[in-house]
């Protein structure tokens, strides 16, 4: 099969920056096309012959080792689309030919006291799609049947994609930062997640404050998709936030939610990594008045199960740029740069 994988860490842009400033070699191309033998399925896998993968924040931070991969090289890739191809000895839960997804959660144990209690994300033995195992940039995945979703059929492949990562974790997200029915929610930063969020936000009856960069893309879709204000991430809105999520991937903007936050209410960090430090936190003004942050960390299959039908009966229509598989690494600059609006999705035959 045809795949795209990473062999090095390395800097995928230099941003006006003298090379020699990187401690890490840079790399225009940092991923690189190659053959690899198709997956086999186990018993209790399915096979799945992918069509479309979404181009996440993540990859960013593994290819830059912020967050390294154990093994080198890997398919990276998280947001998968395809059918099932072929079925592993004991696999009963789907047909050949059915579509499915597959999200960041490849397993997890079953047996630790964090899976027990049904947070599986928080498992010991957490593997991660495309860190952990091979990933989604590639035209075959095998993957334990438990592990694969059902897609709604309103979605496109490449709609349905960004739902499997931006979409649950965004989901997930909201659930975690307590939101309720017509409260006041903030957005900061307007990325693949983002976008997806402010579709179930405004569904809910919440109205929503979205702090993004001026006059940008991101901007513009926000206020189409129904954003009841929108700023620049260092503005104050017309009214404190109940709870707001950073989907940023700088430290600030934690800071600058906080200062936003109503009393008792949250703030909700949906990032892996983040490219530098949280700055000083000022008591009085970030987190008196009961003022929590937490953040979000990985998905749980119940957050898949339970969002997908959700995103199919509010009709979230999810902004898709496409691209080949191939181009992968133009669109991981693009990424980068924020240049994509909604979100990326590869198109593999
Ligand atoms: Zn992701
Ligand atoms: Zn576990």
């Amino acid at each position: 099969m045809k795949a795209m994988v990473l062999k090095e860490i390395c800097e995928i842009e230099i941003k006006g920056l003298a090379q020699k400033q990187f401690k890490l070699p840079y790399k225009k191309e940092p991923l690189e096309i190659v053959e690899l033998p198709t997956p086999v399925p186990e018993p209790g896998q399915v096979l799945v012959r992918i069509s479309a993968c979404g181009v996440c924040h993540t990859e960013l931070d593994e290819i830059e080792g912020r967050l390294s991969p154990p093994v080198l090289p890997l398919i990276p890739g998280h947001e998968i689309i395809g059918r099932v191809e072929a079925l592993g000895s004991n696999s009963t839960r789907f047909r050949k030919g059915d579509r499915v997804g597959i999200a960041w959660i490849y397993s997890s144990c079953g047996v630790c006291k964090f899976c027990i209690k049904g947070h599986e994300n928080l498992c010991e033995n957490f593997l991660a799609t495309g860190l952990d195992t091979n990933g989604g940039y590639a035209q075959y995945i095998a993957v334990h049947e438990d592990f694969a979703y059902p897609i709604p059929e309103n979605f496109t492949d490449t709609q349905a994609a960004p739902l499997l990562c931006a979409g649950v974790i965004g989901y997930r997200a909201l659930r975690l930062s307590g939101l309720e029915p017509g409260k006041t929610l903030g957005l900061y930063g307007f990325g693949a997640s983002a976008h997806i969020a402010i579709q179930v936000a405004k569904y809910w009856g919440c109205k929503v404050f979205v702090f993004s960069r001026k006059a940008s893309d991101h901007q513009d879709l926000a206020v189409r998709l129904g954003a009841d204000w929108v700023g620049d991430t260092k503005d104050v809105p017309p009214e404190r936030l109940d709870s707001a999520i950073d989907f940023t991937p700088i430290g600030e903007p934690v800071r600058q939610a906080l200062r936003n936050l109503e009393k008792g209410g949250r703030v909700v960090v949906n990032a892996i990594r983040k490219s530098d430090f949280i700055p000083e936190l000022e008591y009085t003004e970030h987190l008196w008045y009961e003022k929590e942050l937490k953040s979000v960390a990985n998905v749980t299959r119940q957050d898949a199960l339970e969002f997908l039908p959700l995103a199919a009966e509010i009709g979230i229509k999810p902004e898709v740029q496409e691209f080949q598989l191939e181009q992968a690494n133009q669109v991981l600059v693009m990424l980068k740069q924020s240049k994509i609006r909604g979100a990326g999705v590869l198109l593999i035959s």
